[in-house]
């Protein structure tokens, strides 16, 4: 007599299954969404309506989106304005073009 019976062998035949299943959907919620990392993330890089004079704003004071400083970014910067319209862009006072709140410039200066 077989040490399994048939029963048996389909029993654990649907228990690996459901495990094998059960194993997929879960890495699938693991999974690491292709634009992880930049879903939600607000950027203020359209350019295109800058002159020249404008565009150099921007450059020569090291704009950039993100602030690498600690404590330091454009949402508490004295020269920092609210975005309006419904924008997420801010403006400033000294770079021109939109204004990332998380960005930063050598520009920056506390609030007082
Ligand atoms: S001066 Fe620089 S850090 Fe301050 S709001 Fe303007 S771009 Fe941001």
């Amino acid at each position: 007599m077989d040490k399994y019976s048939r029963k048996d062998f389909l029993k654990r035949g649907l228990v690996a299954g459901a495990a094998i299943a059960g194993a997929g959907t879960f890495l699938s919620y693991c999974r690491k969404p292709a634009d992880e990392g930049s879903e939600g993330a607000v950027s203020c890089n359209d350019t295109s309506g800058l002159s020249e004079a404008d565009l150099a704003t921007r450059t020569q004071n090291g704009y950039v989106d993100v602030s690498s400083k600690a404590g330091q970014s454009c949402s508490n910067c004295a020269l920092y304005t609210q975005p309006t319209g419904g924008s997420s862009c801010g403006g400033c006072q000294a770079v021109k073009g939109p204004i990332n709140p998380a960005g930063w410039c050598n520009l920056w200066v506390a609030q007082g």
